[in-house]
């Protein structure tokens, strides 16, 4: 992507601070500078990005006298996110005036670009007069579906359609109650604080999706009616941004060369992201299901992937005997290159909404198995509208995960499965390339930077 002109408006971004949220955030950054703005990160020092790897960036830290760093796999996450919010305020207010004021006069000032979860944002841009942008880290459809809480409440729907319901949820088919994202959180109230600070913008110009039209042009369209303000769609960013790994975590690279030795589209491969952990049952279902579907395979299991224990500590001798060289598993990996590789034939994964994107990209058919938040939709959407996956119905159970890994890689169905990926990865090529829909999007985005 070719600079065009010397703009070096200088952006802040504020990701929040999550390997799935730290990346199309810093993606973005990199699709921004590539169009000549100067890009400032404000975080946090806990999963602080590695600088290294954006040398063109400048990093400051954002402080706050409570340094933990709590991690959010269950019901806590709408307390991690006001907490998250409440915590960093006073620090970003710091920061932003700073900026301010160190700004030459002829730089004017700098927009502001900040995660939708990191709401307390907008307030602080606000209270300094100015810009701010906002970047949606999950998919559209995901979005309605929160937003339609306080709606399917007041129709009485919810409670009484509970967490297992295969009910269809009224205005928002194909998805069923049980794929509601909302389940998580036990509190109410607190869901529809949540949904009430979503979905109220305060000054912001636009909001940014790291989504594609040729995937969710429904979705997108109904959310740009909710937001009046301009929404620009630029998916997947991952492949509009050259090139430049935002992973918390070092990635391990010798499954590539163990990639490299497996036959064309032979490989499942296996990762449930970052967040999500397992218990010991699950993990050995897993386990099991990967043994007897007799395929190759590439599992990463994060050492804290299991509740109390170091994970491959819980894999039992058995298997690992079962398994041998057929099996390769590695704490993190480089998933964008793993995806890309010309032996991965399938993904079993948690659906999260980067994995789900970054699977389409690269015309990877997927076995899902959600387990929290958002998932779920993502899920029902790859299983039931794009049809380029398997949803396991009765969660993670060793044979019907034999089963369907052999439905993907093996019989003549999963050709079907792959064929319909291969054409959807065209599709999202074609949004991204010149007169694309991202590609336009983008553009627009940029005129309107600079005009805030
Ligand atoms: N990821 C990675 N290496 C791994 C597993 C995941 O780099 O071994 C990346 C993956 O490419 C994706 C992100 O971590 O960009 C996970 O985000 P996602 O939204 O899929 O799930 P989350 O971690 O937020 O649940």
């Amino acid at each position: 992507m070719e600079k065009q002109g010397l703009r070096c408006r200088r952006l802040v971004l504020v990701p929040c601070p999550l390997q799935g949220h730290i990346n199309p955030m810093l993606q973005l950054g990199s699709i921004l500078h590539s169009k000549g703005f100067s890009i400032t990160v404000a975080h946090t020092q806990f999963n602080s990005p590695n600088t290294c790897n954006h040398p063109d960036f400048v990093f400051l830290p954002l402080l706050s006298d409570d340094s933990s760093s709590a991690r959010n796999d269950s019901d806590d996450f709408v307390v991690f996110l006001s907490s998250l919010n409440l915590k960093y305020k006073a620090s970003l207010q710091e920061l932003f005036t700073r900026i301010v004021e160190e700004q030459e006069r002829h730089e004017g000032l700098p927009c502001i670009i900040y995660d939708a979860l990191m709401y307390s944002v907008e307030e602080v841009a606000h209270s300094l007069k100015l810009p701010s942008i906002i970047l949606g880290t999950s998919s559209a459809i995901s979005w309605l579906a929160y937003f339609a809480y306080p709606r399917l409440r007041e129709e009485g729907y919810i409670p009484s359609q509970g967490s297992k319901s295969m009910g269809l949820v009224p205005g928002l088919h194909p998805l069923r109650f049980k794929d509601l994202p909302l389940y998580d959180c036990k509190n109410e109230d607190r869901i529809l604080e949540l949904t009430a600070t979503l979905r109220n913008i305060g000054t912001s110009s636009a909001i940014v999706w790291n989504s594609i039209d040729c995937l969710e042009q429904s979705s997108l369209s109904q959310l740009q009616q909710q937001f009046r303000v301009p929404n620009f769609s630029i998916g997947p960013m991952q492949k509009m941004a050259p090139t430049s790994s935002s992973s918390l975590w070092e990635e391990d690279h010798s499954c590539i060369t163990w990639l490299d030795k497996q036959t064309e589209n032979s490989v499942i491969y296996v990762s449930f992201g970052s967040l999500a952990t397992l218990d010991e049952k699950e993990l050995a279902e897993i386990a099991w299901g990967l043994a007897n579907c007799k395929q190759p395979f590439l599992w990463v299991l994060r050492s804290d992937s299991v509740h109390g224990s170091n994970s491959a500590d819980s894999l039992s001798d058995d298997f690992k005997e079962t398994v041998g060289e057929r099996g390769c598993i590695v704490d993190w990996a480089c998933q964008e290159q793993v995806l890309a590789h010309r032996a991965v034939g399938g993904f079993f994964t948690h659906c999260g909404w980067n994995s789900t994107i970054e699977s389409i990209s690269e015309g990877v058919p997927m076995i899902c198995s959600p387990i929290l938040h958002d998932q779920r939709v993502n899920s029902r959407y790859i299983s039931h509208v794009w049809r380029v996956g398997i949803e396991l119905e009765n969660g993670l159970e060793r044979e019907e995960i034999e089963k369907a890994i052999k439905k993907l890689m093996v019989e003549k169905e999963g050709e079907e499965f792959r064929q319909r990926a291969a054409n959807l990865k065209l599709k999202a090529e074609l949004c991204i390339q010149k007169d694309g829909s991202s590609y336009n999007s983008l553009n627009k985005l940029v005129e309107l930077i600079m005009s805030v």
